[in-house]
């Protein structure tokens, strides 16, 4: 079902009109309230007034990770905090999380943006939405909600965690929209089994899988086993969180993304030159419409592709290619984002380990896992094994504290770590099957 006709059918012409207007007016708004957007247009000697066509944009800053954190916490904030009505926030690479305002006028078109989305996935008034993602600071489980809530169905907010409790509810609810990260919708599945409970026998219908890459492997296995459809959700909590963009559910092929609202680009992510449709490069995003956080050409560093074949569905925006990697090196572990250099932070505080190590992620009945390798300092591996397994749970609480994912430490031998010749290799991630 096609939740808002007037803007996701609109013809190419209509809509890139109204994405201009709202393109000049986030320039003129963004340049007179965040100091840093008015540097920034400086430097490159460009004016909103600058704005004449949507290929303009291309004369506009970039703004990256780095810049929201050197802005830390409300510094990239378009409107004064008392008009700021909630606050989210997601990891960041030094510790210090990446903090993100809506107005009330930005919670509600977030829930509209979320209530188009789980239409398109094919929910509606009477459905039962389960709903698994984290509330919290995180915005996945929040971002849902509201977007349930708006479209008229039942949301249970369930949240993460204590499976076997949501095994119950699901049996005794009848919920029929799932709505988690992929792989814990495969975790959901095998406890149920655990349980005696043939996933299937419920009364899902289909699910919403997102905030994690997953492939189209694991689409099948999710769909065979959950007997569902699975449908693939994209956002990030810098953009607006869950909402940029989703599949419909009568395609299944590639993203929608909501271009009333935000305008996707392609970069090389080397040289920062557009690409053309149809050629993979990095992802980059501007914010048209809103009010307490908006980006200009904010780079995701997520790797995809964007194009415009006209799709089944009806709805005539631009489609997105799953996401098939990063331009850097974060990982996520179960829904958290996860820096190596985070981790190389933790162990590098440390006098008693060497800045020598590796990660290993893996996946074990569908939960992804983490071990971390590293060398002990010289001086120290003569020492008792009881003082050894104290360490290692000193450094697995300390990454606990900093990143909030748990992870197993494995001290071994100064010297056993491979050395490379150019760019260390230090991370095995098993999981890419
Ligand atoms: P969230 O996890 O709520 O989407 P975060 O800001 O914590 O928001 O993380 C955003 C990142 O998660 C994205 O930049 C992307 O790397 C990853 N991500 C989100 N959705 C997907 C998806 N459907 N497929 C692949 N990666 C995704
Ligand atoms: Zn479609």
């Amino acid at each position: 079902m096609i939740y808002d006709e007037d803007f996701e059918t609109l013809p190419r012409e209509a809509l890139e009109a109204i994405q201009l207007k709202r393109l000049q007016s986030l320039a003129e708004k963004a340049y007179a309230t965040v100091p840093f957007y008015k540097k920034a247009f400086d430097e490159k000697g460009v004016k909103p007034g600058d704005i004449k066509s949507l290929q303009d944009l291309h004369k506009l800053p970039f703004t990256m990770k780095q810049d929201l954190r050197d802005n830390y916490p409300f510094g990239m904030f378009a409107t004064p905090l008392e008009n700021v009505v909630r606050i989210h926030a997601s990891s960041g690479t030094t510790g210090k999380p990446t903090v993100v305002g809506y107005t009330r006028r930005d919670i509600n078109t977030w829930s509209e943006l979320m209530a188009r989305t789980l239409a398109a996935a094919g929910a509606h008034k009477g459905d039962i939405v389960h709903n698994a993602y984290g509330y919290g600071l995180f915005t996945g489980g929040l971002g849902f909600h509201y977007g349930a809530e708006r479209l008229g169905t039942s949301v249970i907010p369930v949240s993460g965690g204590n499976t076997k409790r949501q095994i119950l509810l699901m049996k005794d609810f009848g919920p029929t929209v799932l709505t988690c990260t992929p792989s814990y919708s495969l975790h959901l599945a095998d406890v149920a089994a655990e349980e005696g409970i043939d996933f299937k026998s419920l009364d899902f219908r289909v699910g919403v899988f997102g905030a994690e890459p997953w492939t189209e492997n694991m689409r099948k296995d999710i769909e065979n086993r959950l007997g569902i459809d699975a449908v693939d959700i994209y956002g990030l909590t810098e953009i607006i969180g869950p909402g940029v963009s989703v599949e419909c559910v009568e395609a299944k092929n590639g993203l929608h993304v909501f271009e009333d609202h935000f305008i996707p680009e392609i970069i090389d992510p080397a040289t920062g030159e557009p690409l053309a449709y149809g050629e993979t490069g990095e992802l980059v995003f501007t914010t048209l419409t809103k009010e307490a956080f908006p980006l200009i050409r904010y780079r995701t560093r997520d790797l995809s592709v964007l194009y415009h074949e006209p799709c089944k569905c009806g709805r005539n925006l631009v489609r997105m290619g799953r996401i098939t990697g990063r331009s850097d090196d974060m990982l996520i572990i179960r829904g958290v984002n996860v820096f190596p250099s985070q981790i190389e932070s933790v162990l590098m505080a440390r006098e008693d380990v060497a800045p020598h190590y590796v990660l290993i992620v893996d996946r074990q009945e569908h939960m992804d896992t983490l071990e971390v390798h590293v060398e002990v300092d010289e001086g120290v591996f003569s020492d008792a094994v009881k003082h050894l397994q104290r360490m290692e749970q000193d450094i697995e609480k300390d990454i606990k504290d900093l990143l909030g994912v748990s992870c197993k430490v494995r001290l071994v031998e100064p010297k056993t770590i491979q050395r490379s010749q150019g760019k260390a290799q230090r991370v095995i991630d098993k999981r890419k099957a």
